[in-house]
């Protein structure tokens, strides 16, 4: 063994706010990945990419230059070049520079597309909160059809719901341009007289971002927020009508529902159908997991034509959390079909081309090589779950054998190395036959 260095440079520590997502969580984010990517497939969702940096003037002009995400939170920066560019700290406005740059107005409409993505915002890093964090998030564009508003919220309801968690959405009506100017004077008229009691951010938001008045988590702009006139009261005829549609397509869904008129949403470009996914903590408070909304403008604001859109995103981090927490239920750990053990250089040598063969032949394998004791190898075969395991010893390696052992019963028998493959896959189909089988009885 060479000598080993002793430690003695500073250790350089995780950023503040980001977290490694390490192999033992890595069960939770297979299991999401496969669920949304089952879920994509089955309602014609297509996969995008989009680049985590963008224009920061993207982000200004999507998400608004008022609103938290943006003023506050972005990761902004001005590269070698002179360009000013933000990481993103959402993923709605790349999606649709995406599909205003690459004419995806002109294919057949709508256009379905989903990500699974990390995020950025400079947010104050506490529980279930980080600075990068990743969401998965569903877009339909070019489609105002309230069925599909319905069918976004459900989608996004049983995501969560079979990954096995007890959630319901909160539901709102935002109105759109023609009715919601009109609120928002009735809504800062209301609260002109309390102006004071208002936190200083949402003194801040009574002049650009109104809205934001009504889902403030501060205790004295919550109990302001009680009284105050509520959206869907103000609703011109065709948003009423809109929503009322959203309302009885969930009815006939199975979905958990409930109105709830501080739903808003963050970001400036929403109208009309806001909705949150929601998880009620044991004492009793609301803890969103996602949340999405009508976007029917935003296309336009872009730069793009005039065209309705609808999407929601999640967040991952905080759903696995809540999976911790109600210790969902997880699949199988992987158990590889085949250890491959040696004792012996030449029966190393031999092993390697082995491991290579059975992976050809798509037989799932494992093994510890640099290991030279077999006790140990066949400790850590039974410790991964192998099925069997093929041990090639000295004296296996002069005869041109190999053994085949049953780690569920500890049965060994001697074949011939060229047959060994043919010989654990007929194992494994007949292991795999009395498997279902007793399932059966
Ligand atoms: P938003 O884009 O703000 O509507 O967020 C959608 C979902 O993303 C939220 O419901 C959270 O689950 C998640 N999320 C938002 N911000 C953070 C954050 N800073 N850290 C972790 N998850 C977040």
């Amino acid at each position: 063994m060479p000598k080993v260095k002793k430690a003695s440079k500073s250790v350089i520590k995780l950023v503040k706010g980001m977290k490694d997502i390490l192999p033992n969580e890595q069960v939770y984010w297979e299991l999401i990945r496969n669920k949304v990517s089952a879920a994509a497939r089955d309602y014609g969702f297509q996969y995008i990419d989009t680049p985590v940096v963008e224009a920061t003037a993207l982000f200004k002009r999507a998400v608004g230059e008022e609103t938290d995400a943006v003023s506050k939170e972005m990761y902004s920066f001005v590269d070698q070049g002179g360009e000013k560019l933000s990481l993103r700290p959402e993923n709605t406005a790349g999606v649709v520079r995406a599909y205003i740059e690459h004419g995806m107005l002109n294919l057949p409409q709508p256009v379905k597309l989903f990500y699974f993505a990390p995020q950025f915002r400079h947010d104050k890093p506490q529980a279930g909160r980080y600075r990068q964090f990743w969401q998965f998030g569903f877009e339909v564009l070019g489609e105002n059809d309230p069925i599909v508003d319905a069918q976004m919220i459900s989608l996004s309801y049983f995501i969560l719901q079979e990954l096995g968690l007890n959630v319901e959405v909160q539901v709102n009506s935002i109105g759109d341009d023609n009715c919601r100017p009109k609120y928002m004077k009735t809504l800062v008229n209301y609260y002109k007289d309390n102006k004071k009691d208002l936190c200083p951010d949402c003194q801040k938001r009574l002049l650009h971002n109104p809205l934001r008045l009504l889902d403030c988590k501060v205790k004295k702009c919550q109990d302001l927020a009680k009284d105050a006139p509520q959206t869907v009261d103000h609703l011109c005829d065709e948003c009423n009508k809109h929503f009322t549609s959203v309302l009885e397509y969930l009815d006939e869904l199975d979905v958990k529902y409930n109105l709830n008129s501080k739903i808003v949403r963050g970001l400036d470009y929403y109208t009309r159908t806001a909705w949150e996914i929601v998880e009620t903590s044991e004492e009793g408070k609301l803890n969103a997991l996602g949340g999405g909304g009508r976007y029917d403008d935003l296309v336009y604001l872009m730069g793009g034509r005039q065209t309705p859109a609808i999407g929601f995103a999640c967040g991952v981090e905080r759903i696995i959390n809540k999976m911790k927490d109600v210790k969902a239920p997880l699949p199988e750990n992987w158990r590889p079909d085949v250890y491959v053990a040696t004792l012996g250089p030449e029966a190393r040598k031999k092993a390697l081309h082995l491991l290579l063969e059975l992976r050809k032949e798509n037989v799932s394998v494992s093994e510890d090589l640099a290991k030279t004791g077999l006790k140990g190898q066949l400790e850590s075969a039974d410790k991964k779950g192998a099925r069997f395991a093929l041990i090639l010893g000295q004296k296996e390696i002069v005869d041109g054998t190999v053994l085949i052992r049953d780690m569920e019963n500890g049965v060994q028998e001697v074949v011939d190395i060229k047959k060994a493959v043919k010989e654990v896959q007929k194992r494994l189909e007949h292991h795999l036959i009395a498997k279902v089988l007793k399932k059966s009885k």
